[in-house]
C-alpha cells in the first residue's frame, strides 16, 4: 500500500495535463476591453512527454533493458484500488514484472472478484493479508512471519495480500471487504525507511507497495527474488525521478548494475 495522504499522492505535472485556464485565452482585457497580446497556452510538461510503450515511463530514461524475472516459493496477489490503476507512479506493477505469477485484481466495494473469492477457498493457497496491527478488533487475526515458514512446511504456497491503494483506500478495503475478515493478519514490521521518491510519504516508515512486497519476500525466505524487485523498484524509482527533472541517467547506478548482471 502507498501510505500517503491523498492531499500527497495528486500526480505532479508529468504524469497528466492540467486543464488549460480558458480565462487566459480572452483576447480582450475584460476590464478595459483593450486588445490583448496573445499568450502562449499553458501546457503541463507530461502533456507531451512520451511515454515507453513497454515500461510507461518516460522514453528519457526507459525502464525495460532492466527488466528482469525472478522465482519466488511465496506469491502476491494485489487488490488494487481502481484510482491506482492508471497511476505511473503505481509501484505494484513492478511486482507483477519481477514475478509473473503476481496475481492482480482490482477492488470494487459492492462486486468482489469471483476469482480472487476463488482463489481464497484454494487449499493450496496460504493466504495472508498484509495490513498493521494497530487496532484491537482484529488482534486475534493477527500473525507473525513464523507462519509463513508454517504454511510452507504444510506444503501450501504462501500468499501476500497487498493492498494497493493510498493508505486511505487500503484502509478502506481492508475494512470494507467481507472476504478478507477470515484470512490471517500479517503485519509488515521493519526497520527500513523507504526510498520512493516520486510520492510523498506521510512518514519516511511509510514503505511503498512494491517495497512491502520486497520486504515480506526477504523475510519469508524468498532472498533472490526479493532482491531482483528490490533492484527493479530502485531503478524505476531513480529513473523516473531523473526524467522529471529531464535528466537522462548517463551511467547505470549500483542497482541497474546488478539487474543487467541477473539478465546475464
Ligand atoms: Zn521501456
Amino acid at each position: 500500500m502507498q501510505h500517503d495522504s491523498p492531499d500527497t499522492c495528486a500526480e505532479r505535472p508529468l504524469d497528466g495535463a492540467l486543464s488549460h485556464d480558458p480565462g487566459t485565452a480572452l483576447s480582450h482585457d475584460p476590464a478595459t476591453g483593450h486588445p490583448r497580446p496573445p499568450r502562449r497556452e499553458f501546457k503541463a510538461r507530461g502533456s507531451f512527454v512520451a511515454r515507453c510503450p513497454g515500461c510507461h515511463l518516460p522514453e528519457l530514461n526507459c525502464l525495460c533493458p532492466y527488466a528482469v524475472r525472478a522465482e519466488s516459493e511465496a506469491r502476491v496477489w494485489l487488490l488494487t484500488h481502481p484510482m491506482e490503476h492508471h497511476k505511473p507512479t503505481n509501484t505494484g506493477r513492478l511486482i507483477r514484472d519481477v514475478l509473473p505469477e503476481t496475481e492482480v485484481f482490482t477492488w470494487y466495494r459492492t462486486a468482489p472478484d469471483e476469482r480472487l473469492l476463488a482463489l481464497l477457498d484454494d487449499p493450496r493457497y496460504a493466504p495472508f493479508v498484509i495490513f498493521p496491527d494497530d487496532q484491537p478488533d482484529y488482534a486475534e487475526r493477527v500473525v507473525g512471519i513464523d507462519a509463513v515458514a508454517e504454511a510452507k512446511a504444510a506444503g501450501r504456497t504462501p500468499v501476500y495480500v497487498l493492498l494497493d491503494g493510498t493508505w486511505r483506500q487500503a484502509r478502506r478495503i481492508f475494512r470494507k471487504s467481507p472476504y478478507l475478515d477470515r484470512l490471517p493478519v500479517l503485519p509488515l514490521h521493519s526497520e527500513r525507511l523507504t526510498r520512493y521518491r516520486l510520492r510523498k510519504p506521510a512518514s519516511a516508515a511509510h514503505l511503498c507497495t512494491a517495497e512491502v512486497a520486497a520486504e515480506l519476500l526477504r523475510q519469508g525466505g524468498d532472498d533472490s527474488a526479493a532482491q531482483a524487485l528490490d533492484d527493479y523498484f530502485d531503478a524505476f524509482n531513480e529513473s523516473y525521478a531523473a526524467s522529471r527533472r529531464f535528466e537522462k541517467i548517463e551511467a547505470p547506478t549500483a542497482a541497474m548494475r546488478r539487474l543487467l548482471e541477473r539478465k546475464g
